[in-house]
């Protein structure tokens, strides 16, 4: 860490947040010390690459960052929307993945049972296959009108309010429902990626795709805003991590494929050969926009398609009065254009979400007053949170992590935790076990509680700088890894 220089930090055991001077630019830092100072050389490098993308106006990260393709997880980057930029690489690849949460009607007393907790995973399996190359459950939609129209685009019996303007919780419980684009953009997609976006619709996806099912713990401080979310103490909740499939993929291989022929035509580039970006108005940017769009309406279907397996596969086990309610659905790896104080902006958000704070205009009507659920999952072996965005969120275009974030990477974590450690972590043999739906524990030790960074002191870092509050801990009691 030689080519940068620390300024502004006052107290380095209050300030969380630490404005960075690197050679190219400032780089915005929201960790606690702890987490700072574990923090790779290799992130700063990667900041300095960013910064040096023309007409950057803000670069940020939060606590659980760490290396990416091109550019880190838990990166915003800020453009003016005039002379925006956007970048492939500071989306991510997997484009729209996002969190959702449900709300169910069952108690933390009725998931005790660890023979009904198995038995509902395995109900669960049935319906969402694990396998990527299987089939969905959901063959009878066109996906030219998902793509184009996100949630407006489903057969209507997939969706349980049926749209009905009172009780239209899917479409106004979402950060978005439907992104609007140049349609003439979908005759580039190869015919490939039409039969796997089909096939996949309604997949978790292997890695760290996860639908997991967790208790509540409210903190008494919480408690006005969780009451005004429909929240309680004990109450079960499915968390859900899932994105755009092998449909955002194809964009990717596409438009990366121009937005890499404009840089060389252009002489641009960084030292880093990854980091990929081009002007918004440029033609390789327009494509790269307009099929990002698409993904973006992909990834908010998939994850419901997800969730209304999951109710299915509930409704089996607990018979017609079982109840799940979309609490929120938000992604955290796009770009897009949002209003601050009054300018527009074109905002990336790798492995970022949003935290608006109450009475924010974007907040979607139901949330107008308390601001939205954004979600924090820690790993399937440790709490995730529900937060709340904070005014002073502000400072950082009103952005928090959407993880714990890895710690270390996939082989090391296989080098380095046994099947036992990672048996230990899940409280297996004891009542608490978190039930997995994986035969081997090997086969997924990647995923493994300790490749993920401490989420408590994430959130410490996260409510330390005043971005969010806690409004519920959720407990994992059973995970479905893809
Ligand atoms: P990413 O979107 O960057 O792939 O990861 C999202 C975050 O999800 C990770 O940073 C990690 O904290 C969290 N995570 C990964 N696997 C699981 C899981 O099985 N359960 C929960 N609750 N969180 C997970
Ligand atoms: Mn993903
Ligand atoms: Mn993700």
């Amino acid at each position: 860490m030689t080519f940068f220089i620390m300024n502004d930090i006052k107290d380095w055991e209050d300030e969380y947040y630490r404005r960075m001077r690197l050679p190219a630019g400032d780089l915005h830092v929201y960790a606690n010390r702890e987490l700072f100072e574990a923090m790779e050389t290799q992130v700063f490098t990667m900041a300095n690459n960013n910064l040096q993308i023309p007409g950057g106006h803000y670069l940020s990260y939060t606590p659980d960052v760490h290396v990416g393709v091109g550019t880190c997880i838990g990166t915003t980057a800020v453009w003016r929307a005039e002379e925006a930029y956007v970048s492939p690489s500071i989306v991510g690849s997997d484009i729209g993945c996002g969190m959702r949460v449900h709300v169910t009607n069952l108690q933390r007393e009725e998931l005790q049972d660890l023979k009904l907790r198995r038995k509902l995973v395995r109900a669960v399996e049935k319906l969402l296959p694990a396998d990527s190359q299987s089939r969905g459950q959901f063959a009878d939609f066109r996906l030219e009108e998902v793509v184009r129209k996100g949630l407006h685009g489903l057969p209507r019996k997939y969706v349980p309010d049926a749209y009905t303007p009172k009780k239209a919780t899917s479409l106004s419980h979402v950060e978005h429902s439907r992104f609007r684009f140049d349609e003439e953009y979908l005759e580039r997609m190869p015919e490939a990626a039409w039969h796997r976006g089909h096939r996949q619709l309604g997949t978790l996806g292997s890695g760290n795709h996860f639908a997991e099912i967790q208790a509540l713990e409210i903190p008494e401080e919480a408690r006005a805003t969780a009451e005004q979310w429909g929240l309680k103490d004990g109450q079960i909740i499915v968390m859900i991590h899932s994105g755009s499939r092998a449909w955002g993929g194809a964009v990717n291989e596409l438009a990366g494929r121009e937005v890499a022929k404009w840089m060389r035509s252009s002489g641009m580039g960084t030292a880093d050969p990854k980091l990929a970006f081009a002007p918004l108005d440029s033609e390789a940017g327009q494509l790269y926009l307009h099929l990002m769009y698409s993904a973006l309406n992909y990834a908010v279907v998939n994850r419901h398609l997800i969730a209304y397996a999951i109710r299915e596969a509930a409704k089996d086990v607990f018979g017609s009065r079982f109840e799940m309610r979309t609490l929120y659905d938000l992604m955290h790896n796009y770009a897009w254009e949002e209003e601050h104080e009054g300018e527009a902006y074109f905002v990336h958000r790798k492995g970022a979400t949003r935290a608006l704070p109450p009475g924010h205009p974007d907040n979607p009507e139901p949330y107008r007053a308390t601001g939205h659920p954004a979600l924090i999952p820690g790993s399937m072996g440790t709490a995730s949170y529900l937060m709340a965005g904070l005014p002073q969120g502000r400072a950082n275009y009103h952005s928090i992590c959407h993880g714990a974030g890895r710690v270390r990477s996939r082989s090391a974590t296989k080098r380095l935790v046994s099947a036992g450690d990672f048996a230990s972590a899940l409280g297996v043999g004891t009542p608490d076990e978190v039930v997995v739906n994986q035969r081997s524990l090997e086969a997924i030790v990647d995923e493994a509680p300790q490749a993920y960074k401490d989420v408590d002191a994430i959130i410490d870092s996260v409510v330390g700088a005043g971005l969010a509050g806690v409004v519920a801990k959720c407990v994992p009691l059973a995970v479905i890894k893809g």
